[in-house]
């Protein structure tokens, strides 16, 4: 049945929350103080569809992709990006006053320019009747939309894609298909560096060995100019994973280097790495400016990645204590630290929670912890354990606000928040970054 109402408020998911007698839904696509004609099944449990927008934002925009409806990726690109920074303070806002009671005014850093920011492009690759089809998995199915050009991917990978694309079909090279089991090809995934300019790309394979594959690297580096170094990694499971374990260098060093603020990194194919570098930047920046820090602090960075954040702050403080989980990343984090020149660095690799019990029970001092946990967020050991420790400062990065209100709540008996700050990592999708930095009182 049809029926007419208003986007009232955003639901915790930033979906436009609608209201008809009596019953809550929460809608993709829509603003506050829109109204809308939805299409209710019979037993008023579920939105069927959205049938016509009655009263229109005038923030709305005709959406730039042409895959914007099936693709999911980019809830957010029927408005202007000026609108998108006000819902995600607004979100904010609301969440932090309802949740801790903080009131003050949450600031959103947005983006100059909300397109083509992210440094790492992704396709899956699958063979037709009619040759290799190349895109995005549609929302929540393994069907595969065809796209070209992602409006939130660094435009050179795309086209680096692309061209890879036409040579493999001009070889007779084929993308692996699932139901026949033949084919060569399931993934290409491409990682960029703006500031170094260099390109991994990696050729993620059904079959361990393929004919001529050293030929095709060849090819590749030669018809485009961009690529730095080729990785071959092969994926035999049946799972959604996009890399599997084994990977052969087919050309270069086998990885890349992006620069932040005069630190290098290494970028593997595994290793985890913020996806917006510019973004990434101000993100570091702001949380180390919120750390206050000073020349004689030990610092703990938890859930460190690669090591960024602590290698970003190590020249402020006397020491740094990373711990991380992931075995690469720490890897890498080192070798970081030792491409950066940092000595007063130390990378543990733990569970964070079984090592901060452990630097509990030896005592160990901490002056400011900066941590940055996965979007579950922390555990209650982790936040009672920092109680103990009595760091001066705490700086709280997620990606998950959700998760981080409920952290914070232990610890607002001994610390208080003295500031908090957004930064908008995933410009055109419902994700946003916030930084809590929390005083001892
Ligand atoms: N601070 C880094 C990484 C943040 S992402 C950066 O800015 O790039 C979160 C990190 O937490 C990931 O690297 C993940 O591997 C790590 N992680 C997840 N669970 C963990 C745990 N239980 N203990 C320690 N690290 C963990």
């Amino acid at each position: 049945m049809s029926k007419v109402g208003k986007v009232i408020d955003y639901s915790e998911n930033m979906k436009g929350i609608v209201q008809l007698d009596g019953k809550s839904y929460e809608l993709d696509g829509v603003v506050k103080e829109e109204t809308v004609e939805l299409e209710i099944n019979n037993n008023l449990k579920k939105v069927i569809a959205i049938k016509r927008i009655i009263e229109k934002s005038p923030d709305r925009i005709k959406p730039l992709c042409p895959i914007s409806n099936s693709c999911g990726g980019c809830n957010f690109d029927f408005i202007n990006y000026q609108k998108e920074l006000e819902i995600k303070k607004e979100w904010l806002n609301k969440l932090f006053k309802n949740k801790l009671k903080y009131n003050n005014p949450i600031e959103v850093i947005g983006m100059e320019d909300p397109f083509h920011y992210r440094n790492k492009g992704q396709i899956a690759l699958k063979q037709s009747k009619k040759g290799i089809i190349a895109g995005f998995y549609e929302e929540g199915t393994h069907k595969i939309i065809s796209t070209d050009n992602c409006l939130i991917q660094d435009e050179v990978i795309s086209d680096i894609q692309n061209k890879i694309i036409k040579i493999l079909i001009k070889n007779n090279y084929q993308a692996y298909d699932e139901d026949k089991k033949r084919g060569i090809f399931r993934h290409i995934l491409v990682k960029r560096s703006k500031v170094t300019k260099e390109v991994l790309v990696v050729l993620v394979t059904a079959v361990d060995n393929f004919p001529g594959k050293n030929n095709l690297a060849k090819l590749l580096v030669k018809e485009i100019k961009e690529i730095t170094t080729i990785v071959q990694n092969y994926n035999p499971r049946t799972t959604s994973a996009v890399l599997g374990e084994k990977e052969y260098v087919l050309y270069g060093p086998g990885f890349i280097f992006d620069i932040m603020h005069d630190n290098k990194f290494k970028i593997t194919s595994k290793s985890f790495y913020q996806v917006n570098s510019l973004q990434t930047n101000k993100l570091y920046e702001t949380s180390i400016k919120l750390a206050n820090l000073k020349k004689t602090d030990t610092l703990l960075d938890a859930y460190s990645g690669v090591g960024t954040i602590g290698i970003f702050a190590s020249k402020m403080v006397k020491q740094v204590i990373s711990v991380e989980l992931n075995k690469d990343a720490v890897k890498n984090a080192i070798l970081n630290a030792k491409y950066n020149n940092i000595q007063n660095i130390h990378f543990y690799q733990d569970d964070a929670t079984k090592f901060i019990l452990k630097a509990t029970s030896d005592k160990t001092n901490i002056d400011v912890v900066i941590m940055d946990p996965p979007r579950s967020g922390s555990t209650k050991e982790f936040i009672n354990s920092l109680i103990m420790l009595k760091p001066r400062k705490i700086v709280y990065i997620s990606c998950n606000p959700l998760t981080q209100v409920e952290d914070l709540k232990g610890l607002l008996k001994t610390y208080q928040i003295t500031n908090i700050k957004a930064v908008d990592m995933f410009p055109r999708t419902a994700n946003v970054e916030c930084v809590v930095c929390l005083e001892r009182q």
